[in-house]
């Protein structure tokens, strides 16, 4: 795979299409007065196949604000699950997909599953085309404790 690919919705396997799904579904309950902009995320576990759904919430003084993704992660951690293995995140966009903020990335990559990636699906609500790609490829070269491997710490 390069960095990533553009699909069709219709060519995913059905848990991803409906992954896909509960993140459109969830979107609508974003908390986003300030910006109208509203995003939903939903991810699985490697041991567990249950979906976990987030949206962003914001906050009339901004940074207290919390993006969908990791309102989905908080709950999945919530739950004993640390080893995510797929997230999709909905919203849109006029010409071009919503990706994780680095913030997400750096938490994204905290939780990620046990083969170290995350298959990221990015979507609009209309579900027509997805942007495919992996954790690896959004965030390279991410930064890890010292108390973990790291392809940096090898060389
Ligand atoms: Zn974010």
């Amino acid at each position: 795979m390069d960095d990533f690919e553009i699909v069709d919705f219709s060519s995913l396997s059905d848990t991803v299409q409906s992954l896909i799904r509960d993140a459109v579904k969830i979107r609508k309950k974003a908390y986003c007065p300030y910006s109208n902009f509203a995003v939903g995320a939903a991810l699985q576990t490697d041991d567990d196949p249950k979906v976990y759904t987030g949206v962003n919430i914001e906050n009339a003084a901004f940074s207290p604000a919390i993006c969908a993704e990791r309102t989905a992660i908080c709950k999945a951690v919530c739950d004993g699950h640390l080893k995510i293995k797929r997230i999709a995140v909905v919203a849109h966009q006029r010409g071009t997909f919503t990706a994780p903020c680095g913030v997400c990335r750096q938490t994204l990559t905290e939780f990620c599953a046990s083969d170290g990636d995350m298959d990221i699906y990015l979507s609009k609500p209309t579900m027509e085309k997805v942007l495919v790609t992996k954790l690896s490829k959004l965030h390279p070269l991410a930064f890890v404790s010292y108390t973990k491997d790291s392809v940096i710490a090898k060389v």
